[in-house]
């Protein structure tokens, strides 16, 4: 899978409620547990670096690739520059908590 099929893939999760749309409260990274990769789908095998994303508003905890969660992350940055303008006190509390 190319860079941008990846950045497509997802953007498209995040729009229909796969894969949140900002980043989480708390991230582990550490080696592959076998476990299916939240963002590309593919297995994250224990010779590849795995991230754990935690929420602390979800209960369950969200697993990528260390490229993938890069290119989440920024996916989630690029959201929030395109809507905290209008309602940015609530948002820039929450990050400054985090
Ligand atoms: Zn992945």
């Amino acid at each position: 899978m190319s860079a941008k099929e990846l950045h497509t893939l997802i953007r498209e999760r995040i729009r229909i409620g796969q894969l949140p749309g900002g980043p989480g409260d708390r991230t582990y990274g550490g080696k592959g547990s076998n476990t299916a990769c939240a963002c590309c789908g593919h297995t994250i095998t224990c010779r590849e670096i795995e991230y754990e994303v935690h929420f602390r508003s979800l209960k369950h905890a969200f697993s990528m690739h260390l490229d993938c969660y890069r290119m989440w992350w920024e996916e989630c940055r690029a959201n929030e520059c395109t809507c905290s303008t209008a309602s940015s006190t609530a948002s820039s509390t929450h990050i400054r908590n985090a």
